[in-house]
């Protein structure tokens, strides 16, 4: 598979139809992501804001319905106490992430952002806090939030149905990216891989959805189950068929950021590496407040300490200088082709 090449249907189905590793794939992705963005791997602080959420997902640990939910949400000082944190140990992006949770309201989110890009100029401000209106994503972009982050998770309406209640819909989901797009965000979208019930022909949707958004930033994972929810006698995805996926979206799409996601490296600290060999080219370290951290359970034994805690910067960077790359210290925005 070339890189900028558009194969058909067939072809992508063929290439995401084995779960092993490819070897061959995995070079060809590597030197494309090399040729757009060198051997820098971007980090992320990852902001948990809260824990809260009013939908109710199927595979989700944060579900509004799953009563063994441990909850919390952080205070604008809190938020800023580790954006502080987060900015001396070298972060120039922050990543405000959390379920869709009604008592964070437009306000109270423009003020955090605003605070946030005063206190700190040189960093971006990513929000991933789900669907909201066309008005409060304008508001948010007005008080200086640079990207967001809304994975569409399943581009298929049939497919779309067994993992999200009637209450929730895939046109909204898509309308709001579109919306996002349009505004002047830098957009992320994404899926999971082998969430219950998905086929080949549903990964091809999700990647022929993602042809046409055309975002800056596409996250996958593997579904991971949660013990408490509807979806916990599911088998987990392949971590090996989405690191064959990272390698397929970077040849796809060679300009966008992809990361090595925390799914992958639940399942086993290997994979993370194999992504990052394989196209990926950001890392999202965890900057929450460990008092708080472990309550962020959107999967099991979801991993947040290690290398996946901001506090191991220097682990980080080391691991990365040992596979062949190095950390950037820039905010990392997107190089699109006509920048
Ligand atoms: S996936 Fe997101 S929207 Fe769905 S229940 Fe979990 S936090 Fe809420």
């Amino acid at each position: 598979m070339a890189a900028g090449k558009n194969p058909s249907d067939s072809a992508l189905a063929a290439i995401v139809s084995s779960p092993d590793f490819d070897g061959e794939l995995s070079s060809l992705a590597d030197r494309k992501r090399r040729e757009v963005y060198s051997d820098e791997v971007y980090l992320r602080g990852l902001i948990e804001i809260s824990s809260y959420c009013r939908n109710n997902c199927y595979y989700c640990g944060l579900r509004a319905g799953n009563a063994n939910a441990l909850r919390y949400r952080l205070s604008k000082d809190e938020i800023l106490e580790v954006c502080k944190e987060g900015y001396g140990l070298g972060f120039r992006t922050f990543v405000l992430q959390g379920g869709e949770d009604p008592s964070f309201t437009d306000s109270f989110i423009c003020d955090v952002v605003s605070s946030i890009k005063k206190l700190y100029p040189d960093c971006a401000v990513t929000l991933s806090i789900g669907e909201r209106d066309y008005s409060s994503y304008k508001a948010f972009f007005d008080a200086g939030a640079d990207r967001y982050l809304l994975r569409h998770e399943t581009a298929d309406e049939k497919h779309y149905r067994m993992l999200h209640p009637e209450s929730m819909s895939l046109q909204k989901r898509k309308e709001c990216l579109f919306a996002l797009k349009e505004i002047g965000y830098q957009v992320g979208s994404g899926f999971m891989v082998g969430s219950p019930y998905q086929t080949v022909d549903n990964i091809v949707a999700d990647l022929r959805f993602l042809q046409l958004l055309s975002p800056d930033m596409i996250g996958i994972g593997p579904f991971v189950s949660h013990w408490s929810t509807p979806f916990k006698d599911f088998e987990n995805g392949s971590a090996l068929l989405t690191v064959r996926l990272v390698s397929v979206l970077r040849l796809l799409f060679p300009h966008s950021l992809i990361p090595a996601t925390t799914s992958l490296a639940t399942i086993g600290e290997e994979y993370r590496k194999k992504a990052l060999i394989s196209g990926a080219n950001v890392i999202m370290p965890n900057l929450t407040p460990l008092k708080v951290r472990k309550k962020y359970e959107l999967y099991n034994r979801k991993l947040s300490s290690s290398l996946e805690s901001a506090q191991a910067v220097e682990q980080i960077k080391a691991m990365l200088t040992d596979i062949g790359y190095r950390a950037a210290s820039s905010r990392g925005d997107v190089k699109r082709p006509d920048n």
